[in-house]
């Protein structure tokens, strides 16, 4: 591999346009394959899931998953695409060894879905409209494991073992038209598009689109114009990259890479290219291969799909309220800014706000306690808000018992401490560790003159009208009490105490 002088991005942007293209495959959730009936769970053994139709033997014969085609063309229609009245599935020929059947079935110039856009939003709350070139169906590889390398690639393996279970998985294939007039924001509009669609694919629930599961994986197409001109210039195509952060990394390391050989009066190949993660590079893979290499021909086996118009309308009507408007009306109900609402999108926390509602806590305490206290954990330890082990149910609780006045804010984290801990229902962690808030006048009362006893300078100062002075003696009852009282009560009680009233 060499090492080439990138152009730093800014320089690059001076003088190139950046043109992209992304393709996104979507692992589809479905029980069964897209032509045979084996399960599609995952972690079973390998080739434990397979039958003679996705093992390609000969004599077997395809037949078309109903749900499969029903969840592409929701798809479709979510992306504001056309449906086709009448399509086909293509073999896409060529040998590789997790693909059995030396075909993989694929659409070709036929796609159930063409002509669409979905709108995404930019951080700085820009919308920009990314449009579609189709969508189409096919099926997923089998998966191969290279044993005995450094890498885990083939070169430098001793073996390789091969797993079929994937093999005939539903997969969508989405792909854009020539993103272009992205300029200097074309590795964040990528970045956002992804987003944008993975959530859009969850609210339709046709596939959990777990990025870090492979479930939904991005090529990033990329080629730069010089300004100006007005041919495209050769893409590269970075394949297979699972994060939506490396999907903004890719795009921005290759217009640095295109811009570095264009500089200097090279060519770039077209070719698919590979990301790392460690560093945030590409490197180059295979030489492209054009269409006429796959040898597309009509699959014979299949008969061809032809959803009926009033099929095509009942699933437009059945179609679920679409990420983006979802966000401007919670945005709304909840009243908060559109830099908030973004907030709590990419730290994953909307339906968790949302369940935590449901579960009878206000907005504003929802909001608090996912973006705040549990985001900093979720952070602390590595994983996504939903991953902690504490549910909206025990997260309205918690926010109940502050709203109650039986917890502070600084108990009511410690609660949660003890729920992340293990230590059972927010009740049962307040009783284990004995966190009730003291409000007990009777009780806070030793407590207050003990502290006016040991600080009567402190007293006089109050008395005298210095009632800011309160806070050394609410600091020391909050102390004897260990945290636990009240400090409202604890100050008003003081001034009680001393015969003053505070404005
Ligand atoms: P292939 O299967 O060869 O990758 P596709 O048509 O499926 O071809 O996908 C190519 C993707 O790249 C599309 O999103 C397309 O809009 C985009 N694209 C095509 N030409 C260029 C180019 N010169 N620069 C950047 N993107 C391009
Ligand atoms: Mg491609
Ligand atoms: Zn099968």
């Amino acid at each position: 591999m060499s090492v080439i002088d990138l152009v730093p991005y800014e320089e690059a942007l001076a003088s190139y346009d950046p043109v992209m293209g992304l393709e996104v495959h979507v692992e589809l959730g479905t029980k069964t394959k897209m032509f045979c009936g084996c399960s599609t769970a995952l972690g079973a053994e390998p080739n434990t899931q397979t039958c003679p139709t996705c093992l390609g033997l000969p004599g077997s014969l395809p037949v078309v998953n109903a749900i499969g085609v029903e969840s592409a063309i929701r798809i479709g229609l979510a992306l504001n695409c056309e449906i086709a009245e009448w399509c086909r599935f293509a073999r896409k020929n060529y040998f590789y060894p997790d693909m059995p059947k030396n075909f993989q079935t694929s659409q070709y110039d036929e796609p159930i879905a063409f002509n669409g856009y979905l709108d995404v939003e930019l951080e700085d709350g820009e919308v920009f409209r990314v449009e579609i070139e189709r969508a189409h169906m096919e099926e997923d590889t089998g998966k191969s494991s290279h044993i005995g390398g450094a890498t885990g690639r083939i070169h430098g393996a001793e073996y390789s073992l091969l797993d079929y279970n994937r093999a005939g998985i539903p997969l969508i294939e989405i792909v854009t038209k020539p993103i272009e007039g992205a300029g200097e924001r074309a590795p964040e509009v990528a970045r956002a598009y992804v987003a944008e669609l993975r959530e859009l694919i969850r609210a339709l629930g046709v596939s959990e689109a777990r990025m870090d599961m492979g479930q939904m994986r991005c090529d990033v197409n990329l080629s730069l114009m010089p300004k100006g001109a007005t041919r495209f210039g050769t893409r590269s195509e970075t394949k297979n990259v699972n994060s939506l952060r490396s999907v903004e990394r890719a795009a921005r390391f290759e217009v640095q890479r295109h811009a570095a050989v264009l500089n200097e009066g090279g060519t770039i190949v077209q070719e698919t290219r590979h990301f790392h993660e460690d560093n945030g590079s590409t490197t180059s893979g295979r030489i492209k291969e054009e269409a006429e290499d796959y040898r597309y021909f009509p699959e014979p086996d299949l008969v061809p799909v032809a959803p009926s118009r009033e099929w095509v309308e009942e699933l437009r009507g059945e179609l679920p309220e679409l990420p983006r408007l979802r966000r401007q009306r919670l945005q709304s109900e909840w009243g908060i800014s559109a830099v908030e609402m973004r907030s709590a999108l990419n730290a994953g926390a909307i339906d968790l706000i949302l369940a935590t509602i449901d579960a009878g806590a206000p907005a504003d305490q929802a909001r608090k306690w996912w973006l705040g206290e549990l985001a900093r954990r979720s952070n602390e330890d590595g994983v996504e808000l939903a991953e902690l082990p504490i549910t909206p149910a025990q997260v309205a609780r918690v926010s109940a018992l502050v709203a109650e006045g039986k917890l502070t804010d600084k108990l009511a984290r410690q609660v949660i401490e003890g729920v992340l801990a293990g230590e059972g229902e927010p009740d049962e962690v307040v009783a284990g560790r004995g966190l009730a808030v003291v409000s007990d006048d009777s009780a806070l009362g030793d407590a207050i003159d003990a502290a006016l006893a040991a600080q009567p300078d402190v007293a006089d100062k109050i008395r005298s009208g210095k009632f800011a002075a309160a806070g050394a003696l609410v600091g020391a009852v909050m102390k004897a009490t260990r945290g636990q009282a009240d400090a409202a009560r604890v100050k008003e009680l003081i001034f009680e105490k001393l015969g003053v009233t505070p404005e």
